[in-house]
Formats: structure tokens, sequence, C-alpha cells
């Protein structure tokens, strides 16, 4: 009966996103800013949120590569950087996440814009925002960044 409960909660109750990405290189005056934009079933909806003032790019290959948390979710949650300011600091401002595995699926939920700051580390009980993304999918997804990232800047 758990069991069932279980599965009815990870593979019905929730529709899976499929992760892909887009490389940008852009050059402001003698600045080189190179970015990766997230693309949720094709569309980039974390970097064009509107609710703030502040606009986002997308990190570098190798700062996305570089984050362990973001590349191989654990059953820990750990907090992750998706996004950053279109100056190019992520200290500036960010897009962060809550990021985990949960069964066969990794979870990126309390999506905060803005500043950094921690969120709950709790799981798993999926926040209202969640995405979820089906394990391999996603490892595929991010597999193919690190290369990015490795080709660039070994
Ligand atoms: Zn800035």
């Amino acid at each position: 009966m758990a069991a069932e409960a279980s599965l009815l909660h990870s593979t019905q109750m929730h529709r899976t996103t499929t992760l892909s990405f887009e490389y940008r290189e852009s050059h402001d005056g003698d600045k080189w800013l190179s970015q990766v934009a997230l693309l949720l079933d094709g569309v980039e909806r974390i970097g064009t949120f509107d609710n703030t003032s502040t606009k986002y790019m997308g990190m570098s290959p190798r700062a996305l590569a570089d984050q362990p948390a973001l590349m191989e979710p654990s059953e820990s949650p750990h907090e992750v950087i998706l996004y950053r300011c279109d100056c190019g600091e992520t200290g500036c401002a960010a897009t962060v996440a809550r990021c985990y595995l949960y069964e066969d699926q990794v979870v990126w939920d309390r999506i905060n814009w803005g500043n950094p700051r921690p969120s709950d580390l709790k799981a798993p009980t999926f926040h209202d925002d969640a995405i979820i993304f089906d394990a391999e999918q996603y490892h595929d997804a991010m597999g193919r960044i690190r290369s990015l990232a490795d080709r660039l800047q070994p």
C-alpha cells in the first residue's frame, strides 16, 4: 500500500519536464561573457522571470559544471545557482534553487530570484514551484554541459 502511494506520488501526480540548454557568447565592450540558457520543455522560463527589476543571464558552462550538487544531485537537498545578474556577477543577484534526487527524479524547487539566500534544505516535500526531471534525462543534459565546459575551459 505504501509502495503504491509512493509510486503514485512520483510518477502520476507530477509531470516531468525535459531539460535542455543553449550555449551563448556575447561581448560587452572588452567583456566576454559565455552563458548557458537552461531550457525547460524548450522554453527559457527561469532566466526570464519578470517580477523583479533585475535582468538575469545564464551561468558559464564551467560555473554550472563546478557545482556537484547540480551535476550529480543526491537525496540530500543542496542549494544550486542557475542564473546570475546580467552584469555577469553571481554575487550581485542570482537565481537559486533547492536541488535533490527523489527516487528516479531530480527536483528543483524553492526557486528564488534576487540575492542568494539559504533556502529550506529539508526534503522531500515538493514545493509548489517544483520542476521535476526524469533523472536519466537530467544527467544526460548535465553531462553535455560538463563536456562543453571541459572543451571551453579544461
Ligand atoms: Zn549585477
